[in-house]
């Protein structure tokens, strides 16, 4: 029996944990995690824990003896397979029952797998743990060609890195550019570019059909019939929110357990953070999303931290990310979803550039390459959602800064 209960010990697990003892909880808290570890950052798994820059050590949320020190027990190697809310305990798969006055459901996604199978072969991966890097990394000796299924963020992280390797990367995207759910076309279109000239193939609008081989993959078949070869193939195509257990208690959900502006969802003292969660967004006109960020994951679990305790919050933090391929380093704010318009300020050829999104003449969103400062001094114009003229916008030469009302 535990005050607090968290279960998954990724990101929004380990802030939930950070946050209640800043604000001074006494309690007891555990944290219940199906992976080995204690929480590690998992974005660099496709950047620099990836490439070898950054060992596991260094992406440690935070060291073994902090969560010694602020009493944080950690539960680890156990999965929970069932909540019951009326007698406020979880069940492991090895059938432990353990008891909860508030329970922190934190557990992110799993990789969506092919619909068309082949997740049993050797050489085929996804990229979501510790584990997982380490699998591709250990078979990278052997591997000439790589294709990667997805061009989305993680899918073009690690084609830059297996680039870098001397790899020959192909990259599949269903869709007529890459980034397409996440960005405008502008932003495709470099990144197109920057990968090409690299040399990555990128292989746009062409869907997979099956994966190739007996035990070992040795290609991938396209709808068309064409078979590309590869030695790896690594699938990007998504996550699916691990709230089952929630959801047969009964939550309220479906992509994700829904909870409201304090991250609670529909059953009495649960609370549901990161990337398993479904909330009303102002940055989305209000609408029910699933935010797959770190930022995401650490302002949700600081606000279910921070009601418990009490503590009057709501969630309504302004989204951001960032995503490193080769020397670039993209950094977004808000929400593009439902651009009307794109405004790009700044040279593409230069490798320095923003691209921002309005709609209905606000500026919702920015995607800054290279460009640090637009981030920093362009936040404040999608917090305000601020009206300006997209030729002011376009004019590199005066600051974001100075357009904020
Ligand atoms: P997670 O960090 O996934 O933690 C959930 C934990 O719960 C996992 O350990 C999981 O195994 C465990 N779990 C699941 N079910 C159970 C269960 N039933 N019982 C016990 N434990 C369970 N975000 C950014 O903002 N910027 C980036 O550049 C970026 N790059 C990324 C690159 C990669 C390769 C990946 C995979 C993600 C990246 N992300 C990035 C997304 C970011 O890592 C996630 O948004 C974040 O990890 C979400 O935190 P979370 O705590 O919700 O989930």
């Amino acid at each position: 029996q535990y005050d607090v209960l968290i279960v998954g010990a990724g990101h929004a697990g380990a802030q939930a944990a950070i946050a209640l003892r800043q604000n001074k909880f006494a309690g007891t808290i555990a944290m219940i995690g199906d992976e080995p570890e204690i929480p590690y950052e998992r974005p660099p798994l496709s950047k620099e824990y990836f490439s070898g820059e950054k060992a596991f050590e260094r992406i440690l949320i935070r060291p073994a003896a902090f969560w010694q020190e602020r009493q944080v027990e950690m539960l680890l190697g156990r999965r929970v397979v069932s909540v019951d809310p009326a007698g406020k305990a979880v069940t492991t798969a090895d059938g432990e029952t353990i008891g909860y006055g508030a329970l922190i459901w934190a557990t992110g996604g799993k990789p969506r797998e092919l619909p068309c199978g082949g997740h049993h072969l050797t050489g085929l991966h996804t990229v979501r743990t510790r584990a997982d890097a380490d699998r591709m990394l250990a078979e990278l000796d052997g591997v000439t060609r790589v294709v990667v299924i997805g061009g989305g963020y993680i899918g073009l992280e690690a084609a830059a890195v297996l680039n870098k390797f001397g790899k020959q990367v192909v990259v599949l995207e269903a869709l007529d550019r890459v980034l397409a759910r996440v960005a405008g076309e502008p932003l495709s279109r470099f990144y197109e570019a920057e990968h090409r000239a690299h040399g990555v193939e990128i292989r746009l609008c062409v869907t997979v059909a099956c994966i190739e081989g007996e035990d070992k993959v040795t290609g991938v078949r396209l709808s068309g019939g064409a078979v590309v070869p590869a030695d790896m193939v690594i699938v990007g195509i998504g996550i699916v929110p691990a709230v089952q257990p929630l959801i047969d208690a009964g939550a309220l959900g479906g992509n994700g357990v829904t909870v409201d502006s304090q991250c609670r969802t529909s059953l009495p003292d649960i609370y549901a953070v990161g990337d398993c969660s479904q909330h009303s967004n102002r940055f989305a006109e209000g609408r029910a999303i699933r935010l797959e960020s770190v930022q995401n994951a650490n302002d949700q679990a600081t606000v279910a931290a921070k009601t418990i305790l009490g503590i009057d919050t709501e969630y309504d933090a302004v989204p951001w990310f960032w995503s490193n391929q080769y020397d670039l380093r993209l950094q977004t704010v808000g929400l593009s979803t439902g651009y009307d318009a794109t405004v790009v300020r700044g040279d593409p050829a230069a490798r320095s550039f923003s691209v921002l999104y309005l709609r209905d003449r606000r500026v919702i969103a920015l995607d800054c390459v290279n460009s640090t400062k637009d981030y920093v001094q362009g936040r404040k114009l999608v917090v305000e959602g601020a009206v300006i003229d997209p030729a002011r916008l376009a004019d590199a030469s005066v600051p974001l800064k100075e357009m904020a009302g």
